[in-house]
């Protein structure tokens, strides 16, 4: 049984919770979407207080930016290892706030999420932010330094909260830079975790800064003078707004946006490798996603017994108490969400007239009493799709897979690349070097052969087309929270001139 708290969430700033700033502020009700009971609290933060935010990170900015990488990471370390410690109680949290199933909040969200901390601890000690030099002439050469880029922004999305406010917070204060965070409000109660373990950690405080509130306290952060960089994750739509202002100050961006990923199974693929993948690419986190391979292609000769194997194993995808560790499938996040998703199954059935093999908009069954009010919907596989349907082009974010059938590997390339969006894709097949020509073809930054979803600290993840710019993680993560200076040296004794006597 897990304990029920309520919680509050004021602006955490400077090192403490700042209730005196919530006065007259704002409130936002969180509650378990599980159940619909109410758990925390959150005081959004009005300008001043994120004035306020910015102006700490900035004066913590110059001593943090100084302190030789080596000692950032033995601070990075101490709050990975903090983080590690308390996963059971960091999974609850996560669980009552967003719905996923423990079994899943403790085994990935924490785990992957201190994975990245300690990678870039690790790189930052070890000489990931050193600079090049090279001989131009004999008398001249080039170095390069990398320093960080001042006060950064973090906008997290709902689905991954803690995980998401590490990958963006490891690479910047690893690189030497102070960070202002706000969580979606949806799911917000995470950050006030992180931020208590950064400074347990021995973080300075000013360093990570936690400010809370819908759309209203992203926009004032992204077009915030103080600010010099925003690293977004959320819709496409969103995704433009955050950009556009931005750019107005000639801010640097990272965009994690959405998709709708294909995936492509090979005439050769064994069929129930292919239909686990599916069900990854379409269930796990109930659907939500960013890399979820929604658009499921299947070999006309095979719809059969992909479709078999597929019901079969419908029956694994276990819906319940969210604490029990056989559940695998939680509810939607929000009120907001499950309508959307909801609205576009029955699109799906009413509209675009797909053929529903199972699932659809009804209840689901079978759930304790105390989760009946929860925000639950069934997983969803329509099959038979055509390009050209609503369910098939827009993501939707939840449950709910497409199959549609191809005649050859030629027509479906082109089909799968045949979106605005292009976040991942994946293929699963026998024959490799097929496999490999038709990844080489599929336009999307995040790809995968033979598996669906796995994100390591060391991969880069980025969209291409509408789904992104830059990628978080790896070692090209790490460039996009530093700036690059080139110096030449002349050591001729003279300066080359065009302007001497003749
Ligand atoms: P939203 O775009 O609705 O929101 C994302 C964040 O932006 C939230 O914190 C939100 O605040 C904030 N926000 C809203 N309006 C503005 C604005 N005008 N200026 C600045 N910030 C603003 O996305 P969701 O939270 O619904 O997340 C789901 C989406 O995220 C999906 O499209 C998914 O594909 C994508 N995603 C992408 C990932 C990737 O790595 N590519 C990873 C995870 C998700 P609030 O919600 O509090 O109102």
């Amino acid at each position: 049984m897990v304990n029920k708290i309520h919680h509050d969430r004021h602006a955490f700033i400077d090192g403490a919770a700042q209730p005196t700033l919530s006065t007259g502020s704002k409130t936002i009700r969180a509650v378990d979407p599980s159940t619909l009971e109410e758990i925390a609290t959150i005081y959004t933060s009005p300008p001043s207080t994120i004035d306020r935010a910015i102006s700490s990170a900035s004066e913590a900015f110059g001593s943090w930016s100084s302190t030789p990488p080596v000692e950032r990471s033995r601070i990075l370390l101490r709050a990975a290892a903090l983080l590690r410690a308390k996963t059971h109680d960091l999974a609850i949290l996560e669980t009552q706030s967003t719905g996923k199933p423990y079994s899943e909040t403790s085994t990935v969200d924490i785990p992957t999420g201190a994975d990245v901390l300690e990678y870039y601890a690790n790189l930052v000690a070890s000489g990931g932010l050193n600079g090049e030099s090279f001989p131009l002439r004999t008398s001249a050469w080039v170095y390069t330094t990398k320093a960080p880029l001042g006060v950064c922004v973090g906008i997290g999305a709902w689905n991954y909260p803690i995980q998401i406010a590490l990958w963006k917070s490891a690479p910047c204060l690893a690189a030497g830079n102070c960070m202002v965070y706000k969580p979606s409000e949806f799911t917000s109660l995470h950050a006030e975790e992180l931020v208590k373990i950064y400074k347990e950690a021995g973080l300075p405080n000013g360093v990570f800064n936690v400010v809370y509130g819908g759309g209203e306290v992203g926009s004032y952060l992204t077009k915030h003078p103080g600010v010099a960089k925003v690293s977004f994750t959320g819709q496409v739509s969103t995704g433009r707004k955050v950009a556009g202002s931005a750019a107005g100050e000639m801010k640097y961006v990272t965009m994690e946006l959405g998709g709708k990923s294909p995936l492509i199974v090979l005439p050769d693929a064994d069929v129930d490798n292919a239909v686990d993948g599916a069900m990854m690419a379409n269930f796990f986190s109930t659907g939500q996603v960013c890399t979820n391979g929604t658009r499921v292609f299947v070999p006309k000769t095979m719809m059969a017994e992909f479709e078999k194997r597929l019901l079969e194993k419908m029956r694994y995808v276990r819906p319940g108490d969210l604490f029990d560790e056989k559940t695998n499938f939680g509810p939607l996040v929000s009120r907001v969400h499950w309508e959307k998703v909801i609205g576009y199954i029955k699109h799906g059935v009413e509209v675009d007239r797909a053929k529903l093999l199972c699932g659809g908009s009804g209840e689901v069954q079978g759930l304790p009493v105390s989760m009946r009010k929860g925000l639950w919907v069934r997983p969803t596989v329509f099959t038979d799709c055509t390009d050209e349907m609503r369910i098939v082009r827009e993501e939707i974010f939840g449950p709910v897979m497409s199959i549609l059938p191809y005649e050859s590997v030629e027509e479906v390339v082109k089909r799968a690349n045949d979106t605005p969006m292009g976040l991942a894709a994946g293929v699963f097949g026998k024959d490799i070097n097929q496999c490999h020509d038709v990844i080489r073809q599929l336009e999307a930054g995040i790809t995968w052969v033979n598996t669906w979803g796995e994100s390591p600290a060391e991969m880069a993840v980025g969209g291409w087309k509408q789904s992104g710019v830059g990628v978080e993680n790896g070692r090209k993560g790490l460039e996009s929270w530093v700036k690059n200076k080139s110096t030449l040296v002349e050591m001729g004794g003279s300066v080359p001139t065009v302007f001497a006597k003749l």
